[in-house]
């Protein structure tokens, strides 16, 4: 996500757990509400090969009324949407999106601290803890894949990127360890983000999730195997760049993904966004390529499975999910 929500006051370390709000979801995206549209956009119209949304914030509410996760997925699947990856950004949120990836077969996790998260967790002390239980949480069913960490040089000054390197650096060790996915927030920071990889050796599956570089950083990413997930963002009338990463990567190396509830594609840019929404960006794809819809998606969808595994590998557990106010207090291994 481009702007870690604050938790809740009373949450010091982020350590226990917050109350369901909207339809279950733990968080609420701040925003203006003068300054947005707050409903939900229709339904673009079905794609007739499938995708995959490779990352989601489904915990964080938004709109005139949060929808419920469930309500989220039966619509992405109304549109071809054939599973999410759902992104933690704290230890509370981590562990949400690993209960319900457990449960739900539409749904696998990521997990892990965001990097504007990580300067105040290292300045209280609370870093080591925190690498701890992501860890722990990588190593349950479902997970596939740690994020999204890396360096944020937009929000953070100068005195807050040594943390913000040294989580980098925990959560790739977490990555290779349980041989997961790497999902990578790179914001302002491409050089430090490239640079810390090849110091450190990159995971096997890495991930530039919401790619916001050019051609050039295009090229030398998936020169070293890494993929680029491409956003709403790649639709937008300014980002001229973008599409010509597009353009120049190779096509093995392409994801898509919404990072809903954020950066919603053109058409409806600026209301709130949701994985049912990624045809309109699918689709923005396939023009800048010149190629067919469906040629495109299928390409994607073989490379999000090899990427992150298939959704059915591994089997939900046969739980009753969690219903509405239930959410969020919701424990598997509980
Ligand atoms: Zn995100």
């Amino acid at each position: 996500m481009p702007d870690a929500p604050r938790p809740p006051a009373g949450l010091p370390g982020g350590f226990s757990e917050p109350e369901p709000q909207d339809g279950g979801a733990i968080r609420r995206r701040e925003s203006d509400p003068s300054r947005r549209d707050l409903s939900y956009p229709p339904l673009p119209e079905a794609l007739r090969v499938g995708v995959y949304d490779n990352h989601t914030h489904l915990e964080i509410a938004d709109g005139e009324e949060g929808l419920d996760w469930r309500e989220q997925l039966d619509r992405a699947s109304s549109v071809g949407i054939r599973g999410v990856v759902q992104v933690g950004t704290d230890v509370p949120t981590s562990r949400w999106s690993a209960e319900i990836a457990a449960i739900e077969p539409r749904m696998l996790a990521a997990v892990a601290v965001h990097p504007n998260e990580t300067p105040e967790l290292k300045a209280r002390g609370g870093l080591d803890d925190a690498l701890a239980v992501i860890d722990e949480l990588a190593g349950r069913p479902r997970v596939r894949a740690v994020g999204e960490t890396g360096l944020d040089y937009y929000r953070t000054a100068e005195d807050g990127r040594a943390a913000q390197i040294e989580a980098f650096e925990g959560h790739i060790a977490i990555a290779k360890r349980h041989g997961l996915a790497l999902q990578i927030h790179d914001r302002d920071a491409h050089e430090d983000v490239v640079d810390t990889l090849l110091r450190v050796g990159a995971p096997e599956r890495t991930v530039f999730h919401c790619f916001s570089g050019d051609a050039g950083l295009a090229r030398l990413a998936t020169s070293h195997g890494w993929y680029l997930s491409f956003a709403g963002t790649v639709t937008f009338k300014n980002a001229e760049n973008l599409r010509e990463a597009l353009e120049v990567a190779p096509r093995d190396r392409i994801l898509v993904e919404t990072d809903a509830p954020y950066l919603a594609p053109v058409p409806v840019r600026g209301r709130p966004n949701a994985p049912y929404l990624i045809p309109h960006t699918l689709r923005a794809m396939a023009a800048v390529l010149g190629t067919d819809p469906s040629m495109l998606a299928a390409q994607i969808a073989s490379n999000t499975e090899a990427v992150y595994g298939r959704w059915s590998d591994e089997p939900p557990l046969p739980s009753e999910p969690p219903r509405g106010a239930d959410a969020g207090r919701f424990g598997v291994d509980a």
